[in-house]
């Protein structure tokens, strides 16, 4: 596929495919069906509902293939290599503890991690959610 499609295909209401792959940057990081089907997996149980509490929600790194992970310093197993997390803050930087408070209490969240006004937040389509969550674990 052409990146400008990859870029416009719609996952869910808010969220389109680009802003996973920031192709931009990253011409070559493009996912397989599946991982595309992970993403829009993430949309819908966590992002939506998300963006429903706190308003339009930037994702700072979403998919990343082995390349685009090492760069960025990624763990090697990295959700982020299975489009089943997602490096996010709320437009408004206000809403970032309501964010926060959201996603823990939410039943497929599977691992939140929180830095300085952004976090990582981790879903799995495949098993039960681990719901681990780690406040201020980044610096
Ligand atoms: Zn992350």
């Amino acid at each position: 596929m052409e990146n400008t499609q990859l870029n416009d295909t719609r996952l869910s209401s808010h969220f389109k495919l680009g802003e996973f792959l920031d192709l931009g940057k990253y011409p070559d990081n493009k996912p397989t069906m599946q991982l595309v089907a992970n993403m829009t997996y993430g949309c819908l149980m966590l992002l939506e509902p998300a963006r429903q509490m706190v308003g339009p929600i930037i994702i700072n790194s979403g998919f990343r293939n082995s390349r685009v992970n090492a760069l960025v310093g990624g763990v090697r197993n990295s959700q982020h290599l299975q489009g089943q997390a997602a490096d996010i803050r709320p437009q408004d930087p206000s809403q970032f503890q309501r964010l926060v408070d959201f996603l823990r209490a939410c039943e497929h969240t599977d691992q939140l991690l929180t830095g300085p006004g952004w976090l990582h937040i981790s879903w799995n389509p495949f098993v039960l959610p681990r719901h681990f969550v780690r406040i201020g674990y980044y610096k």
